[in-house]
Formats: C-alpha cells, sequence, structure tokens
C-alpha cells in the first residue's frame, strides 16, 4: 500500500495540529501516516485511494455503518429545520421516549456531548444523593479522559501495588493531585474485595462505577454473580451502582449490558453506538436519583447538548437498528464467527492468538494463557506482536482498533467475516 498523500499531510498537519491530531489515541496506530477521505458503510478509505474493511467503527460509534442513508437523511431533514434554539425541540422528547422503552433504568434522562461530561453528571447525582463523597473505581476500566477518572489506566507491575491494596497511577502530567482523594481503586471482578473495602468506607462512598464488562483492557466479563453482588452491595450500604455502557450500550442489547445481564443500575451512560459519530450521549437513571435533575438540586448544563443534528441522528440510528428484530442476533453470530475463525486461523499458523469477548465486541492479543481475567493479567500480553499483528492486517485492508478490540456492525455480513479470517492467515503466516 501507498501512503504518499497521507504523509505529507501529516507533516502539514503538524504545523498547526499539535501532533498532527486531535486526539491522543489517534497518534501512534500504524508505522505510517494516515489521512482518511471517505466511508460508506463497512468500509474506509484513505487519501491515497487504499480502502480498508472497518471492524474500529470509529471506536464504536458507527453500529450501523458508515454513511447510512437513512441516519443521513434524518440529519439532513432535521437540520434543515434548525440548528440549536437554547431550549426544547419535540425530537430530544422523542429520542428520550425510545430510550425510556429500551433501556431498563432510564425512568429520566438527560443528554449530553460525550461518555466523559455524562460520567461526571452521574458521579455529582451519585455525590448529591448520598450526601458521600468517593467513588469505588476499578482497575483498566476507562471513564473518559477528565481528572478525577484518569488514574488505574497504567499497568506498571512494578508500580501498581498489591492487589488487595492497589495504587492507582496518574494516565498523564497536569492531572489535579488531589483528584485521586475523590476515588478508592479496586481490581475488578473481586467481589470479596468490594465487599471488604465497602464494610470500611460505606460512609464514604456514593457511588461504584464499573463497565459491565472490562471493553476497555482485554474485553473481559463479570464473572458469574459479580454484576449482581454489585446491585446487592449497593442495596446494602446505600450506595449509587453506576453502570458506564458508553460501550455496552446498543452493542450487547437495546437496553444495553443491563438489559443482556439483568440487572438495573441507578444510573448509567450511554454514549458511542448512541448516534453513528454525531456528539450526544445520554445519563439515565432511576427517577429517585434523576429526581435531583428534575428539581435543580444538582446542576447539568451544556451550550450544545442536544443540538438538532445530534438528536436526529441518534434517531435515524436508533430507528435503523429497531428495524430488524434479529440485529443484535447477527451481530453476535458474526462476532462469535470471526471469533472462532481468528482462534481457528491462529492454530493453524501456530501463533498464541487469545481472543476473547462477546461476540459484537472482542479483544485479540497475543498471550500464552488460556484466558486472561483480569487487567493485571494483561501484562502477560505480547504488546510488540500484537502491535505489528494490527498493523499487518491493517496494511493488508483491515481495520482494527491499536489496542486489538473490534467491533461489528449491523451491516457486517459473512463475506467481510471470511475476508477477515483470510487476512488474519496471511497475517499470521507471514508474522511466522
Ligand atoms: N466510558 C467508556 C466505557 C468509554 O469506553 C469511553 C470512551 N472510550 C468513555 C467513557 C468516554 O467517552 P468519550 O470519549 O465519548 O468522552
Amino acid at each position: 500500500m501507498n501512503h504518499t498523500k497521507s504523509a505529507v499531510l501529516l507533516e502539514r498537519a503538524k504545523k498547526s495540529l499539535a501532533g498532527g491530531v486531535s486526539s491522543e489515541f489517534r497518534k501512534y496506530n500504524y508505522p505510517h501516516a494516515l489521512f482518511y477521505s471517505h466511508s460508506k458503510g463497512v468500509y474506509i478509505y484513505d487519501v491515497d485511494g487504499n480502502e480498508y474493511l472497518d471492524f474500529t467503527l470509529s471506536q464504536g460509534p458507527m453500529i450501523v455503518g458508515h454513511s447510512h442513508p437513512h441516519v443521513l437523511k434524518r440529519i439532513n431533514d432535521y437540520s434543515e429545520k434548525g440548528q440549536l434554539f437554547a431550549g426544547q425541540h419535540i425530537l430530544e422528547v422523542e429520542l428520550a421516549e425510545k430510550l425510556q422503552k429500551h433501556i431498563p433504568s432510564a425512568e429520566l434522562m438527560r443528554f449530553c456531548l460525550d461518555g466523559s461530561t455524562a460520567v461526571q453528571t452521574a458521579l455529582r447525582v451519585a455525590r448529591a444523593k448520598t450526601g458521600k463523597q468517593k467513588f469505588i473505581r476499578f482497575e483498566g476500566h476507562y471513564h473518559g479522559w477528565l481528572d478525577n477518572v484518569s488514574w488505574g489506566l497504567t499497568l506498571d507491575s512494578e508500580k501498581i501495588g498489591a492487589k488487595e491494596n492497589p495504587i492507582a497511577l496518574p494516565w498523564s502530567q497536569g492531572i489535579a493531585n488531589n483528584t485521586q482523594d475523590e476515588f478508592i481503586i479496586l481490581p475488578w471482578n473481586d467481589l470479596d474485595l468490594v465487599e471488604k473495602t465497602m464494610k470500611e468506607h460505606f460512609n464514604d462512598v456514593a457511588a461504584i462505577i464499573t463497565e459491565p464488562i472490562m471493553c476497555n483492557s482485554g474485553c473481559i466479563m463479570p464473572k458469574d454473580g459479580f454484576l449482581e453482588g454489585l446491585r446487592n452491595i449497593c442495596n446494602t450500604y446505600g450506595t449509587t451502582l453506576i453502570f458506564d455502557e458508553v460501550i455496552t450500550g446498543f452493542r450487547t442489547s437495546m437496553g444495553g449490558a443491563q438489559k443482556l445481564f439483568n440487572v438495573t443500575p441507578d444510573l448509567s451512560i450511554f454514549a458511542k453506538a448512541l448516534a453513528s459519530g454525531y456528539p450526544i450521549s445520554a445519563i439515565v437513571g432511576k427517577r429517585e436519583w434523576m429526581k435531583l435533575l428534575e428539581d435543580g438540586t444538582v446542576i447539568h448544563a451544556g451550550t450544545m447538548n442536544s443540538a438538532c443534528a445530534l438528536v436526529a441522528a441518534a434517531i435515524g440510528t436508533i430507528e435503523v437498528l429497531e428495524q430488524d428484530e434479529d440485529t443484535h442476533e447477527r451481530m453476535f453470530r458474526l462476532g462469535k464467527m470471526l471469533m472462532e475463525g481468528l482462534k481457528e486461523a491462529s492454530n493453524e499458523t501456530g501463533h498464541n492468538l487469545l481472543v476473547q469477548g462477546l461476540g459484537p465486541m472482542f479483544h485479540t492479543g497475543f498471550s500464552n494463557k488460556d484466558s486472561v481475567t483480569s487487567f493485571r493479567e494483561m501484562a502477560a500480553y505480547d504488546k510488540e506482536k500484537s502491535k505489528l499483528f494490527v498493523s499487518k492486517m491493517h496494511e493488508n485492508g483491515v481495520r482494527i482498533i491499536g489496542r486489538g478490540l473490534w467491533y461489528i456492525s449491523a451491516v457486517h455480513n459473512e463475506s467481510h467475516i471470511e475476508k477477515a479470517i483470510n487476512v488474519a492467515k496471511k497475517v499470521l503466516t507471514e508474522i511466522k
């Protein structure tokens, strides 16, 4: 593949955009420069004319594929009517009613612009409701890039302390030091440790926040009974249970992981797959919590919240997902087919590719372990080999997220899955 035009653009971009990018995560995915030009369905194209079969779905949002005609029509039609009113409009109510219908805990909601700000809204509501200040969070879970959650994402075995008493490392320079006093960090999937910690600190703990599946670190599933256990602990101690469904929302079911696992949190956050790449997210929750927003006890605001194009994009995306009752069944089936195919490709070529996850999203990495069940165990992955795999897949026209995460969309089909497996076989043979 040729990337000359991308290389020229990167040099130009670096003169105006810091690092040539608009997000840290877009910097170092591939060994060469890359600028994309357009995308359609499950394909994305770069400025040099190369075509990629897309399993990144732009980090998750493109659940109905790129440039879906129904979504675009909804956005265009509604944008003709207006863009932003600094006031209410009918479509945001229709969107809220749709989410209410699908999401078990969504008695009331508010719209925000992204996952990061919706997480902060949930924490604020939880503090106000309980009159307590701290939250419990888990190692390797990502809840956005703002200060009080930008800890515990660095896997440095020498520095992160014992599992029973973890030390959260800051993710970046410049993070306010005192934000580490806002939380207690624990390893995920260890109910005994949560119970023990709550017994000691229940007077301080306003909330437990968790990704219901640890999608951001290895796509690790919750142990049987873990989410139910968190629910019981929160009930016992008067603590708020927050599900961060930014990834699992609409992907694991229309009602998110809470519907799939039948565990209802008090508050939850939906973002990525809500609106086909348009910046809108939702904090949804039980009335008992959300009434604090209703009566203004808790302030939530934002100039651009629920702008017309964003709401129209969300309505359009949900309508496409609703059109076909089999959408999720198909995403699970295709995802599992791809997971199996990749495992077989690895076995046939003598590699140790470990494939873990649910189907609609899953993770690949090279490890001699049979399974990776915690953030700490992720140290067992061969990072260099994974990086090589991701970049060689890309070089052969299959795009996956740099850290080894794959997303299936509602518009992938069997032939796309077969193509990805064949490319993986070729790449694994070459790596050998
Ligand atoms: N929570 C989770 C689980 C996420 O995966 C992300 C984004 N990857 C966020 C929160 C933050 O969302 P955003 O990037 O939209 O701010």
